[in-house]
């Protein structure tokens, strides 16, 4: 989480929402890392997270994530929290809830829905402060 909070640091520094994002492998080595880059890229998907998750399976050479971790600053919204069951991701721990656009767990919960093939073991909270309070800096400076 601690590099996740640099990756998200740098990111609002650039410009972008300040998220970001880590890919640990089943043995907890860094698999991949990312940042928010929707303004730089002009790309509405480039979340922190489908980020992270492309360049995992690439350092992978697999679609699949099986007994990773993806390590998060913010809880995810419903297109990353979709794409992290895809990955068959096996554990999320994430900083800060979204209370607005979050599907984690607060206005939905993709990851840990029975109907789907997959769910996702779920730690939330961890250096929520210092997450959250990267994102109202944020949006406080652009008012
Ligand atoms: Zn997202």
């Amino acid at each position: 989480m601690a590099r996740a909070l640099e990756l998200a640091r740098a990111a609002g520094e650039s410009g972008e929402v300040p998220v970001g994002a880590v890919v640990l492998s089943p043995e907890g080595t860094v698999l991949a890392e990312a940042a928010n880059a929707r303004e730089a890229q002009h790309d509405p998907t480039a979340h922190a997270e489908i980020r992270a998750l492309r360049a995992a399976g690439a350092a992978l050479g697999d679609s699949h994530l099986d007994g990773c971790t993806l390590v998060v600053t913010l809880e995810p919204c419903t297109m990353c929290a979709g794409a992290i069951v895809l990955a068959r991701v096996a554990r999320l721990v994430l900083g800060a809830w979204e209370p607005r656009t979050g599907a984690c767990g607060s206005v939905r919960d993709v990851v840990r829905d029975a109907r789907a093939n997959h769910q996702v073991e779920v730690r939330a909270g961890l250096r929520a402060r210092e997450s959250q309070d990267l994102l109202t800096a944020f949006f406080s400076g652009r008012r």
